[in-house]
């Protein structure tokens, strides 16, 4: 081995605050695999563009789901010849799939989910919805990957995977969007695996995306309902825009120009929804899924 390299003062304070904040993740995503917020597959995924989670010991990913006790681990590591200290981002491709393969069984005899996809204008409240849907348990909510930068409330992991431009485009090479559009300055994708998976496993999947996502969505997967939501009245849809204080003057007035855009697509979707109680519109879809 060779010396290490010296370090001022300054870059060992940086290395160890990086450090700090790397573990600090890790056990973030432990603690929501361990409460099932998050599946291995959505890991593996994320291990691609978080360094910190593709740092993480396969190990410890393992143990941190629930019912896979040590001596599963172990003789499953030991299958894929998976050295005990190896890190996720040290997985060959043939011991990702057959990761995968362990974890996300499929059943033949479960009936697929119904793929929801909700659209509209921006500021109409499709977020809004989507939380609310989230914590009715009714849907598997994807979360999608953008180059944005984070609002001051988003999470990563639960708004979005606030990826780099680099990053987004290394994704759309290797094939990994179900489908992935350009909106206000920005590049948003839903991943295609995980939807797909979900499906399989007989989840109802809600994907809230920008229109010219949801055609492509609609020309992959000809069996998904797009749902567009409308604002009760052009009036209604400026205020909820101001009324969220997210952008700036200029930001606004781009979404808005966009919004009249969007208003006129609504005769390409299979159910148009007047977003005037945020309830009524869960109710509504949940009903969608369940038809
Ligand atoms: P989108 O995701 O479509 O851009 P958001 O969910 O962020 O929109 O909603 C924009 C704003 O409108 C938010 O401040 C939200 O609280 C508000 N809002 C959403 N639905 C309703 C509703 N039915 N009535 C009144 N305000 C709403
Ligand atoms: P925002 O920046 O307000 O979070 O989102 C901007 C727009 O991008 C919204 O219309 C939202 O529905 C859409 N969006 C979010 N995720 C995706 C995605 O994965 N694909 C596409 N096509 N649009 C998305």
């Amino acid at each position: 081995m060779g010396t290490p390299p010296q370090l001022t003062p300054e870059q060992r304070k940086a290395a160890l605050a990086k450090a700090s904040a790397s573990r600090k993740r890790r056990a973030e995503i432990k603690a929501q695999i361990k409460n099932g917020q998050v599946g291995i597959d959505e890991v593996l995924s994320l291990a691609v563009t978080d360094e910190a989670v593709g740092k993480m010991r396969v190990k410890e990913l393992l143990e941190s789901l629930s019912g896979v006790g040590k001596i599963r681990v172990i003789t499953l590591m030991e299958r894929l010849n998976i050295s005990p200290t190896r890190r996720i981002q040290g997985l060959g491709r043939h011991q990702l799939k057959e990761l995968r393969n362990e974890f996300v069984k499929t059943d033949a005899a479960v009936k697929p989910g119904r793929l929801l996809v909700l659209s509209g204008p921006g500021g109409v409240g499709k977020s809004t919805v989507a939380a609310k849907l989230r914590q009715a348990g009714e849907f598997w909510v994807s979360i999608s990957f953008t180059t944005r930068t984070p609002r001051s409330n988003e999470i990563e992991g639960r708004d979005y995977y606030f990826v780099s431009d680099q990053e987004f485009s290394q994704m759309i090479s290797d094939d990994l969007f179900l489908e992935w559009a350009e909106f206000a300055g920005n590049r948003y994708g839903t991943p295609q695996r995980q939807v797909e998976d979900a499906l399989r496993q007989g989840k109802n999947v809600l994907l809230e995306i920008e229109i010219a996502g949801a055609k492509q969505v609609k020309a992959h997967l000809p069996q998904s309902v797009l749902v567009f939501l409308e604002p009760p009245t052009w009036e209604e849809l400026v205020s909820r825009l101001e009324g969220r204080g997210t952008d700036g003057e200029q930001r606004r007035a781009e979404r808005l120009e966009l919004a009249q855009e969007e208003l006129a697509a609504a005769a390409f979707f299979d159910v148009v929804l007047v977003n005037d109680q945020v309830e009524s519109v869960v109710r509504k879809l949940i009903e969608l899924a369940q038809n």
